[in-house]
């Protein structure tokens, strides 16, 4: 009998457990169930959903090429299974697992009511090195530190190598007809229509910045991968701190929707390390070694997450509860943040990034973090809910954990006392004003060293930049050092309750 692949966030062929595991059975009815209600209050946001829309496109045109369509509904998971299982005579479904809260407490229900309904049912890790219930403390107990967590990780066995892409896929007898396939090439023309159905683009079309920086799909995911690791890899540590250059992965949304995996980044990580190459052999396995810490950190993320289900909408250390935050009438501060218009460079630099491309490096992510939840003393659910709906790696797990370590109430975070000085931190990881220059053409006629706080250039120095502030560039929205002043003064105030 046939069998159905319910596919999810791992939008790729290779080391896929499930699909491997569907693909065993007669036939194969790959489905992708668009369900965003079924996500509790965190429904994909629009950069997401624009990457959804081509990563599906690239995945049905991948199917394509094994002639079997991809089957793309809407509507309850559960109804939508049950309607394919009576359409096909599949016995049984395939899936792999996701972590998010809401997603788990439905999961479970659906894979329970089907095998009432006598369906074999199987779920399969395709997203994570470990599953988050696996790795524990001493006592038995979750991880809070990430220290501690990533060397029980390393204690664990090595993650299991990849498994390769099916070879073949045998298709179910009226596939096409499940597909609403028609015409001379039914297996694609099946998946864009029914695409299109979805309506994930924006109908206002701010996504040129998106189309032209990203390859959504397991292509463009391994392009990715092959462009970082030879030219990059070997100087990730300290290239990873620098905004203005392409020091990172930038797999984050690829490995976010499961175009590639752990798995398959951590082998070809150790095959680059076995590969060698000019550098100092020392510096190379150190630089590697922080970059899968760095995946370490996405694991520490959905481990923290799943102990934790309240995770992404309460602070975790409860004291944060009751933090006095800042009024701030008609939303004026976190718009003026949202369109990086604070008149503080780097922050700016950031948030204008994040609007382009869907995207901001790790270093300015935490600037324009602590610059929101200490100097302007917003909510960090505020700031996280503009990365929801803003990052094309939008994450539940990841997403929560940055928010929570900048605002110093979450597992492993960032004290809050400690204040980002965006100034000095724009000096320090921008020292020639590139990333500044880019992002805010306005004040790249200015000498470099006057781009960080353009506040304090001397006029003439302005007035030859073409720079009017409040004109061309705004004035800095709050006193760098009253406002840091002011967050610690609140701080104590939470400290003295606790
Ligand atoms: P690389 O440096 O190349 O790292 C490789 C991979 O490791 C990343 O693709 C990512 O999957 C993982 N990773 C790296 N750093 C972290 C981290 N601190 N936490 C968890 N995983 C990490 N990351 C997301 O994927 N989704 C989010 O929604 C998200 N929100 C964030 C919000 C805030 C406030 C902060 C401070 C960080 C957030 N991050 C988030 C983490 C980090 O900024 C991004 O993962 C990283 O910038 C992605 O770029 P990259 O792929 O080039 O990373």
């Amino acid at each position: 009998a046939p069998a159905i692949y319910w596919i999810r966030r791992d939008l790729r062929l290779a080391d896929n457990p499930a699909l491997l595991a569907a693909a065993q059975a007669k036939a194969i009815i790959p489905v992708y169930i668009h369900a965003p209600h079924e996500a509790g209050d965190w429904a994909p946001g629009a950069a997401s959903n624009w990457w959804l829309h081509h990563s599906l496109a690239a995945l049905a045109s991948a199917y394509a090429r094994y002639g079997v369509p991809l089957i793309i509904r809407s509507g309850d998971s559960l109804a939508t299974l049950r309607a394919l299982v009576a359409e096909t005579g599949a016995e049984a479904v395939h899936w792999n697992r996701l972590y998010e809260p809401a997603t788990i407490e439905r999961d479970r229900h659906i894979k329970q009511t089907l095998r009432d309904d006598g369906l074999s049912v199987e779920s399969h890790n395709a997203a994570l090195l470990h599953e988050p219930w696996t790795i524990r403390t001493g006592t038995g107990g979750d991880y809070k530190a990430f220290t501690p967590f990533w060397r029980a990780c390393r204690r664990a066995a090595e993650p299991e190598p990849p498994l390769p892409a099916p070879q073949t896929l045998a298709r179910c007898d009226n596939a096409d007809a499940m597909a609403g396939a028609m015409g001379r090439d039914p297996a694609a023309t099946a998946g864009a229509a029914a695409l299109e159905s979805l309506g994930l683009l924006p109908t206002i079309d701010w996504a040129g910045g998106l189309r032209s920086r990203w390859q959504p799909g397991e292509a463009g995911a391994w392009a990715r991968l092959e462009a970082f690791l030879p030219a990059t890899l070997a100087a990730y540590e300290p290239g990873r701190d620098y905004p203005a250059r392409p020091g990172t992965s930038r797999l984050s949304p690829h490995l976010h929707f499961g175009e590639i995996g752990p798995r398959q980044v951590w082998q070809a990580v150790q095959a680059q390390l076995a590969r060698g190459g000019d550098s100092d052999p020392a510096a190379r396995t150190e630089s590697a070694e922080t970059f899968l810490s760095e995946i370490g950190w996405r694991e520490f993320a959905h481990h923290v997450l799943f102990h934790h289900p309240g995770f992404p909408d309460h602070p975790l250390n409860a004291r944060f509860a009751d933090f006095p935050w800042q009024a701030d009438p008609g939303d004026a501060m976190l718009k003026t943040w949202q369109r990086g218009e604070t008149g503080i460079p780097l922050v700016d630099a950031g948030m204008r990034e994040l609007y382009a491309t869907g995207w901001m490096h790790n270093r300015v992510r935490m600037v324009v973090g602590s610059f929101l939840v200490k100097n302007l003393r917003l909510p960090w659910q505020a700031g996280e809910a503009w990365f929801w709906d803003t990052l094309v790696d939008a994450d539940l797990a990841s997403n929560s954990l940055g928010w929570q370590w900048v605002a110093g109430s979450g597992a492993d975070a960032a004290p809050y006392f400690r204040v980002f000085n965006p100034v000095r931190q724009s000096e320090r990881f921008d020292a020639e004003g590139d990333y500044i220059a880019h992002w805010i053409p306005a004040l790249a006629d200015l000498p470099v060293k006057h781009r960080h706080a353009p506040w304090e250039a001397p006029a003439p120095v302005l007035e030859s930049a073409g720079v009017t502030l409040g004109v061309d560039y705004p004035h800095p929205m709050v006193d760098l050092k009253e406002s840091r002043q002011a967050a610690l003064a609140a701080f104590e105030q939470i400290k003295k309750a606790g």
